[in-house]
């Protein structure tokens, strides 16, 4: 059976769902990026933080609205996939094998992170969903951790996503929000460049230190929470594995829609 990658993608504005972007077609055919279909899919979403890793376990997935002042019909989208108490414990399991403390919320539905790359790339909501926090304090070793735990998943047909944004400075988004083709800047467009070429050379060391390293990092990344989740699907990769860009664009000026999978 084949291995299932890692991925990491950009979840964008949350309207993305109702434009017409490269991003969204990109997301549109995701499930044709994969050589098998996962059985269970587990979100590492920037907008779920928590001081301590937390796992989401419900039967049926509510659909949070966690945005404000967006198109009405946003609101009436609603994406019930199952939940897979199984797989939150499974996740757990690895986790503490790994000296990470977790744990499992119940009632936790899915965020915009999560559900709108979801339902553009799995719009039956069939498939069982799990959705990890992130620890936006405890940084990039952190989430690479947490991914190097989670890489026997791969195996066992459940597909980690970590849902963030290759750049993500809100306020430069706002004058922007309503023009998805704004021209993207130089600090934009270096940073983007920096981040792929480390992640296509495997430069770990790199990597870790983007926030020194990269041109303008904490302009691109005021919080890291949107950037954490690629540090997660690159940890699941392991660690010979380098980054295989699966989709590059721009919407709104500043916000990077790039996409990438590990270990494949
Ligand atoms: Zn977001």
């Amino acid at each position: 059976m084949p291995t299932l990658p890692s991925l990491f993608v950009s979840h964008g504005a949350p309207n993305l769902i109702l434009g017409s972007t490269a991003a969204r077609g990109f997301l549109s055919g995701l499930a044709e990026e994969l050589p098998k279909q996962p059985q269970a899919i587990v979100m590492i979403s920037a907008h779920w933080e928590t001081a301590s890793p937390a796992v989401s376990a419900p039967l049926v997935n509510d659909t949070i609205h966690d945005f404000g002042g967006f198109e009405r019909e946003l609101y009436a989208l609603r994406y019930p996939a199952p939940g897979s108490p199984a797989t939150a414990e499974r996740i757990a399991a690895l986790l503490q094998s790994a000296a990470l403390p977790v744990t499992i919320d119940g009632q936790r539905g899915l965020d915009h992170g999560a559900w709108v790359p979801l339902m553009l790339a799995w719009p039956d909501a069939d498939i069982p969903v799990v959705q990890l926090s992130v620890q936006t304090q405890a940084g990039v070793d952190h989430h690479l951790a947490i991914g190097e735990a989670l890489e026997p998943l791969r195996n066992e047909g459940v597909l980690i996503i970590g849902s963030g944004s290759f750049t993500h400075d809100l306020r430069s988004y706002l004058p922007h929000r309503h023009n998805t083709v704004a021209p993207e800047p130089d600090w934009v467009s270096g940073f983007a460049d920096w981040m792929d070429a480390a992640l296509a050379s495997n430069d770990r060391d790199a990597l870790r230190s983007y926030r020194k390293l990269a041109p303008d990092a904490v302009r691109n990344h005021p919080t890291e929470e949107h950037l954490l989740p690629l540090f997660v699907a690159l940890g699941a990769g392991g660690t010979e594995s380098s980054a295989r860009a699966l989709h590059r664009s721009t919407t709104h000026g500043v916000l990077r829609m790039d996409a990438y999978a590990f270990g494949n």
